[in-house]
């Protein structure tokens, strides 16, 4: 299989969306944040492409201005926001950086490695583009320029499979630094934010970065293609098409009847209901097994009914002695079963990888429909 590394990413984040895009060919519209985002990278590029001269902040303010595209924005004032925000980052960027300061090695570097599956007895390709990568004073650095509002926290930079992934690539260029990880810085810029979060991998990650590869590119063979609802979902251009969303497009109903309309319209309100009403039953109780506290009774009277206090006891066991006990019975293997509540609450203090490998080992144990609400 050969992917690239936008695809993986894509397959990670939403797999029906890379369904849409890689495997049924549907071409997805440009949103204005990728047209965006291309044209601070190519300013960029052309701030840092080696020269006689390096470009001056007015020249690279007349590149972004002279290759801005109007027409990708719904009306003028977010055309001008855009705009501003672009000069912004521009500014900003020459602000804290010097382009004739930098000792760059490669810009937009394109890359194509090869990741043997062993178990399978093939061979993956990946490709994709490194933004830029810098001779440091004793060793490299790896940067991949972002323009997301958010960005994440430095534990997501230590584990980020893109710069994994970017580092290994690197690697199969120069594999003699390979003995000097150490010395290979890999970054992400958030040029928004004018922040730069750096960080450095270790053997062990690199060869995890190929087995999440290797899991996802035996998952796309398999066929598992799922849509993903995440706030990601506001930038697909595949909302028309996507079971999650295609309901929003009235044009994309086969059935639109008031009959079928209604129904839902009575189900959210029914269920907003449901919600204001517990809370106002919590509210109540409160107020209630106070007053009957104050009042000494255990059951209050009204021209409506009776409510009686009632204490409902939970128990848990104490395991060791529990464990005291079945052992010798041979039953303690029995009562062990995971913990599904147990291991969520540890999950965000794994990383990454550890993660990844734990959902890998999910398997379907029963499907239930039930419907959610989200009231406008
Ligand atoms: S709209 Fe969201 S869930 Fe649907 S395909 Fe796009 S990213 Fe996936």
């Amino acid at each position: 299989m050969r992917i690239s590394y936008s695809a993986l990413d894509t397959y990670q984040n939403c797999s029906l969306k890379y369904k849409f895009q890689n495997i049924d060919k549907i071409k997805e519209p440009k949103s204005k944040e990728a047209v965006f985002g291309t044209l601070i990278h190519s300013t960029l590029k052309f701030i840092h492409t080696p020269a006689l001269l390096q470009p001056k902040l007015e020249e690279a303010l007349d590149f972004f201005s002279k290759n801005w595209n109007a027409d990708v924005f719904e009306n003028e004032m977010e055309e001008r926001a855009s705009f501003s925000q672009g000069v912004a980052i521009i500014q900003d960027y020459y602000k804290k950086n010097n382009p004739a300061d930098s000792n760059i090695v490669d810009l937009e570097s394109r890359f194509a490695i090869e990741i043997a599956d062993p178990q399978k007895n093939t061979t993956h390709i990946v490709s994709g583009i490194i933004d830029r990568i810098d001779k440091t004073e004793d060793g490299y650095e790896i940067i991949d320029y972002k323009t997301t509002k958010k960005m994440p926290s430095q534990e997501k930079v230590d584990n980020d499979l893109q710069l994994s992934v970017y580092l290994n690539a690197f690697l199969s260029r120069y594999p003699k630094e390979a003995e000097r990880l150490d010395k290979i810085t890999v970054s992400l810029y958030y040029l928004k934010h004018g922040v730069k979060l750096s960080s450095t991998r270790t053997k062990e990650q690199l060869q995890s970065a190929n087995k999440i590869f290797l899991d996802v590119a035996s998952a796309i063979e398999e066929g598992k293609f799922e849509p993903n609802v995440t706030p990601l979902c506001d930038w697909c251009g595949y909302q028309k098409l996507c079971p999650m969303w295609k309901h929003k497009f009235k044009e994309e109903r086969k059935i639109d009847t008031e009959e079928v309309n209604a129904a839902i319209e009575e189900y959210i309100n029914i269920k907003a209901a449901i919600t204001t009403t517990k809370t106002r039953i919590a509210e109540l109780q409160e107020k209630i097994i106070d007053y009957m506290q104050q009042e000494g009774v255990d059951r209050v009277f009204s021209e409506e009914g009776i409510i009686a206090e009632s204490i409902r006891k939970t128990y848990k066991y104490d395991e060791k002695k529990l464990r005291e006990i079945l052992e010798p019975l041979d039953k303690w293997e029995d009562v062990l079963k995971v913990d599904s509540i147990a291991l969520k609450n540890i999950l965000p203090v794994l990383s990454l990888a550890a993660r990844k490998e734990i959902d890998s080992a999910k398997v379907l144990d029963k499907e239930t429909r039930s419907l959610t609400v989200k009231k406008k």
